[in-house]
């Protein structure tokens, strides 16, 4: 929801940079008793200026790692210092204001700062929030921050084996877990997160949709193989970027060139494993939009075997009314570049685009992909 920026009546004026006092920094900036910081995990060196309009005034220029760029517009900040009401204006330099913007304070837990605390222009392009410092950091992002922290969290959640397919283009670990089929004859399902850095709503999809497929293991209910590669982009992840790779490559448009080492290093594994079209019964790749979502194949696109249990599935999650708000979509990409397209053309899969929903709660998020691993395992699995 938008509030006109003049309704803002918070007694501050809003002329940018006009008289600043202090050059643009990365890494934050101080304005009396009261610190900005930037540039931790996940969250961007965005250059931070102190308003003009007093101590309780910040600005934070929101800019992409590289342009052109789909328009993510990801940022992530704390505030720390004197309790007291302060303004952060967000100053986007490619694109408007999208992520509604969600706090913590101290290790409480996320919650969505209220639509009446943020003022955004009519053209998008500056968004003012109000926030409320008590006694200790308040956390800010556009989406709950989903970092490498917690990523090395899910390993211990998560019985191994664990292994390490490759190196990013910043030397860090390509982390996979890798579980074998419980039957002779079963196949195997590869689960893809965060190429994109800020889908985070996609993370807690892959998180739930693997907390049920290894619980339909254990239950004996599930017999495939699975590999899930929960964060294909750590780099990108940690720098807080938009988009991209630290090579300024979208992964997802990256399956059919092979340029990346992230992506090489999927098809690495694939080999060790021996995999080999037929092998995989299912590839989904979450990501997160304005709107949940499930891009599938085209029926045409799978042999009639395939695609026959492709629609098993679809009509077991139509019958759990999951497609109330999960649209399915049986699209032909423009671009056959993506994991999607490549393991449709290539592998002759049922290849998944899962498109977490922005706005959408955590619970709902993960309560649909919960049930959708449960009408795979169902209709078949
Ligand atoms: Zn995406």
């Amino acid at each position: 929801m938008k509030t006109p920026l003049a309704l803002l009546a918070f007694g501050l004026g809003l002329s940018l940079f006009a008289g600043c006092a202090t050059a643009p920094s990365g890494a934050g900036c101080a304005s009396g008793a009261v610190r900005l910081e930037t540039g931790y995990d996940s969250a961007p060196d965005s250059a931070c200026r102190r308003g003009d309009a007093g101590a309780a005034h910040f600005t934070l220029v929101i800019a992409p790692e590289a342009e052109p760029i789909n328009p993510s517009p990801w940022y992530a900040f704390t505030l720390d210092g004197a309790p007291g009401r302060y303004r952060v204006e967000l100053n986007y330099a490619a694109a408007a204001h999208r992520y509604a913007p969600w706090i913590r304070s101290g290790a409480g837990d996320w919650r969505r700062l209220g639509a009446d605390h943020v003022a955004v222009a009519d053209d998008g392009r500056r968004a003012v929030l109000e926030l409320t410092l008590g006694g200790g950091p308040l956390q800010v992002a556009a989406q709950p921050l989903y970092d490498l922290d917690d990523y090395a969290a899910l390993e211990q959640r998560w019985p191994g084996p664990w292994r390490t397919i490759g190196l990013s283009v910043e030397g860090r670990a390509l982390r996979a877990l890798v579980l074998e089929p419980m039957a002779d004859g079963a196949g195997w399902a590869l689960f893809l997160g965060r190429q994109h850095p800020p889908e985070i709503p996609g993370a807690w999809a892959l998180d739930a949709f693997v907390d049920e497929a290894l619980r339909l293991r254990e239950a004996g209910l599930l017999a495939s193989g699975l590999i899930v590669i929960p964060v294909l982009n750590p780099d990108g992840v940690d720098a807080g970027y938009w988009r991209l790779n630290e090579n300024r490559v979208d992964l997802n448009r990256d399956w059919r060139g092979r340029s990346q080492p992230e992506v090489r290093a999927v098809f690495a594994l694939l080999d060790a494993l021996s995999l080999a079209p037929g092998d995989l019964e299912l590839m989904v790749d979450f990501h997160a939009t304005v709107a949940e979502r499930l891009y599938l194949p085209q029926a045409e696109e799978l042999p009639a075997q395939v695609s026959a249990r492709l629609d098993a599935w679809l009509a077991a999650m139509e019958a759990d009314g999951v497609f109330q708000t999960l649209e399915p979509m049986r699209t032909n990409p423009r671009l056959r570049f993506s994991a999607k397209a490549v393991f449709t053309d290539d592998w002759r899969t049922v290849a998944v685009t899962w498109e977490a929903g922005d706005e959408t709660s955590p619970d709902q998020v993960r309560d649909h992909a919960r049930r959708a691993a449960q009408q795979w395992a169902l209709s078949g699995g």
